[in-house]
């Protein structure tokens, strides 16, 4: 997959790309990161890319051609021809849609994302308009630049590219995970799927930390049991922290029997 992002500060992307699971998927060539500085785009002396607002008030606005002129730059396909290309070009932005699980879930399906990021007061509407084909917000907050959400999504969508995470089975047993795939036979972590609940509780060694123990089942052996036990606690503590996802969670009878009891 192609990845590319757009910037006026290229040298954010120092870091965030380059440990653990992104570092190992782009050097495996699954994934291809491009950083691309907005100010190699703007043609006068200062390298302006920023100009006041139309219809006045405070701070400064990202102007369109830098950005039109990059994107056509990269040889994307054209806004109607994206989806038939398996390209999106993504405009970060608090008014965008939420970005969760299921949109990483499909834009990871994708040949090609180019995430644009705003800063300032944001970016000229027409960006979003007729160059972009969604806006993705990463959630109800205002951020300074779209350059950390860019990067929560190139983590997101990188590690579920097939062959990213050692284990694929891991990606589809984690909090928010709504697909399920039940194998039976092949031990408790390839039949936990999270089923839209949140992830279960892990524990390692050793048992007894300090006088804190672990759940005794998770050393029966039993895995059944243990499937159970995980399932349960995976339920309690979305009914806790996250009761908001119980509505789209695929609940069996004997869940809703133990959430309305709990
Ligand atoms: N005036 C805008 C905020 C601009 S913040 C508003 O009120 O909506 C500057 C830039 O930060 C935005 O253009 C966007 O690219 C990025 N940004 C801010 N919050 C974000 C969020 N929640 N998700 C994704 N990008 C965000």
């Amino acid at each position: 997959m192609k990845i590319d992002i757009v910037t006026i500060f290229p040298d954010f992307f120092r870091g965030p790309l380059d440990h653990g699971i992104l570092r190992r998927a782009q050097e495996a060539g699954l994934a291809t990161i491009e950083v691309h500085d907005l100010r190699a785009f703007a043609h006068d002396r200062h390298k302006t890319v920023d100009d006041r607002p139309f219809g006045g008030g405070e701070g400064m606005v990202l102007k369109p051609e830098p950005i039109f002129e990059c994107i056509e730059a990269l040889n994307v396909a054209s806004r109607e021809g994206r989806n038939a290309a398996r390209e999106s070009v993504i405009l970060l932005s608090a008014q965008g849609k939420r970005f969760d699980q299921s949109v990483a879930n499909e834009l990871s399906s994708l040949e090609r994302i180019v995430l644009i990021c705003g800063r300032y007061e944001g970016v000229d509407e027409r960006v979003g308009q007729y160059l972009a084909d969604r806006e993705l917000s990463i959630g109800d907050y205002v951020l300074s630049g779209g350059e950390l959400g860019a990067a929560v999504i190139v983590d997101c969508v990188t590690r579920l590219i097939p062959g990213a995470v050692g284990n694929q089975a891991s990606t589809q047993q984690e909090s928010f995970t709504t697909f399920l795939q039940a194998e039976p036979g092949n031990g408790p972590s390839s039949t936990c799927t999270s089923g839209g609940l949140l992830d279960y509780p892990h524990y390692t060694r050793p048992a007894d930390f300090r006088g804190m123990g672990v759940p005794e089942v998770l050393a029966s052996g039993n895995h059944e049991e243990i499937r159970r036990w995980r399932h349960r606690t995976a339920l309690e503590k979305t009914l806790r922290n996250r009761p908001d996802l119980l509505d789209q969670a695929a609940l069996s009878d004997e869940d809703k029997k133990l959430l309305g009891g709990s």
